[in-house]
């Protein structure tokens, strides 16, 4: 029996493609290993978006490597962004058997094959989670200039509408309740398809399917995201009302240079909009500090946006400079480490107050979650607004929808009973 550990890190999007690996591996008869040294088969699935996740890559890899000089048995696959377009992993870390691009599921299975492993498309037996993520369009062609994605996973290429309600449709009659649909991109959705469905005309298919209870969709950017989408989640009942903007700066000069084609005015009004025709939505973003030349000033202009736009979530990262991009080569990484760490500081805490004010207004009141598991002998789920509580009862709750009234709140969870009405 063929024992397989796949190591993730990274976006939801990794997440989604090592659950189809493993999909595949089970297929072949292959049984999981809860730690890489109880595995004849490791996939790493890694992620290079910053150094920091970089440097974890690498120190697995060297950690397979020990593994891998007194078991020379164990294979050792690497995907994910780590893995670039003509890359020969395998001659530069010889740890490594064999390496695929993000998504490349044929040139893995391939692989397998050669292996004398026949491995067939599979979704995994229904899974303990009520969730799943559906990845519907590939790669991305904004070329932010600080990120190495588009160099990564390539161009932009969607799944043809019926795909993507097909395989949503097979998942909901597994009982999956609750689908996130996943792009690099979402709302550049379907331009390369013939006819040019949107993302609005997919989530429109989706909701006609009974079984569903929700469907969310990440990530967007805001200059691509349309007032047809926005009016498409307003009424769409099992569309949740919760968007992810990132705004990445609240400086005009700084947005300019990471290429992020728009204004911060632009931003507002969207935001704007969106709270007006969208009620009750949830609203997150990403921010990157330190990013090159930015100044006291220009980092206030980003604190101030944050202090009046009072996002639900709020994504911080300080700028890491990374190979092949725009800003890496036209652009000193000259914000120190001490004033990134305390720019990166002062926006947590600021979003810290915010996430506290705006949870505490749900003290007391009834909210409808989906309920996905239990941690430390309780049950979690999550509001439409994607917000995470916590809540003691008997019985079996996995997967159901459940009205909890809250009693406690703080900036990152909630907590509350099941209401009796
Ligand atoms: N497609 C999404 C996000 C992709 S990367 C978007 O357009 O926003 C996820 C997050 O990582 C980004 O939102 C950004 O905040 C952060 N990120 C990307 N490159 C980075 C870099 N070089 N340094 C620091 N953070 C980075
Ligand atoms: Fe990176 Fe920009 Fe594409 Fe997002 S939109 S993946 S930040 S290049």
């Amino acid at each position: 029996m063929l024992r397989y550990h796949i190591w993730t890190i990274g976006c939801q999007m990794n997440r989604a493609e090592s659950r189809r690996i493993a999909g595949y591996l089970q297929s072949a008869g292959g049984q999981p290993a809860t730690h890489l040294s109880d595995a004849d088969l490791v996939v790493l699935n890694t992620c290079v978006v910053r150094q920091s996740a970089e440097n974890k890559v690498l120190g697995t890899l060297g950690l397979l490597r020990g593994l891998k000089s007194k078991r020379s048995d164990l294979r050792v696959l690497v995907t994910g962004c780590f893995v670039g377009s003509d890359d020969d992993l395998a001659g530069r870390f010889p740890e490594v058997d064999f390496s695929f691009r993000p998504g490349d599921y044929e040139g893995f299975v391939a692989w397998c094959k050669r292996q004398g492993m026949s491995l067939e498309r599979a979704s995994l037996q229904r899974a303990a989670s009520p969730c799943a993520f559906v990845p519907i369009i590939q790669g991305c062609d904004n070329f932010c200039s600080y990120c190495v994605v588009p160099y990564r996973r390539g161009r932009e290429v969607s799944r043809p509408v019926e795909d993507v309600v097909c395989e949503v449709q097979g998942m909901a009659r597994q009982g999956i309740r609750e689908v996130t649909l996943l792009g690099q991109n979402v709302d550049s959705y379907g331009h390369d398809l013939p006819g040019h469905p949107d993302l609005a005309d997919l989530l429109t298919e989706l909701n006609r399917i009974d079984e569903l209870a929700r469907i969310r969709f990440l990530t967007n950017h805001p200059k691509a995201i349309s007032l047809k989408l926005i009016d498409t989640v307003a009424c769409s009942d099992r569309v949740c009302e919760h968007i992810e903007l990132p705004v990445q700066s609240g400086d005009d000069d700084i947005l300019k240079a990471m290429g992020r084609g728009y204004t911060v005015e632009r931003y507002i009004e969207l935001v704007n909009t969106i709270r007006r025709r969208i009620p009750e939505v949830s609203l997150s973003t990403d921010i990157i500090v330190g990013f090159p030349g930015e100044t006291d000033e220009q980092f206030g202009h980003t604190y101030s946006l944050i202090e009046s736009l009072r996002f639900d979530v709020v994504h911080v990262a300080a700028y890491s400079p990374r190979p092949d991009t725009e800003a890496a080569r036209e652009y000193r990484d000259d914000v120190p480490q001490a004033i990134k760490k305390e720019r990166l500081a002062r926006i947590e805490a600021l979003q810290a107050g915010i996430a506290s004010d705006i949870n505490a207004r749900l003290q007391g009141r009834p909210v409808e979650i989906l309920v996905e598991g239990q941690k430390k002998g309780k049950w979690f789920g999550r509001t439409r607004s994607d917000k995470l509580v916590f809540f003691a009862a008997r019985g079996d709750w996995a997967g159901r929808l459940a009205e909890i009234r809250i009693g406690r709140t703080s900036p990152w969870s909630l907590g509350g009973e099941v209401s009796d009405k």
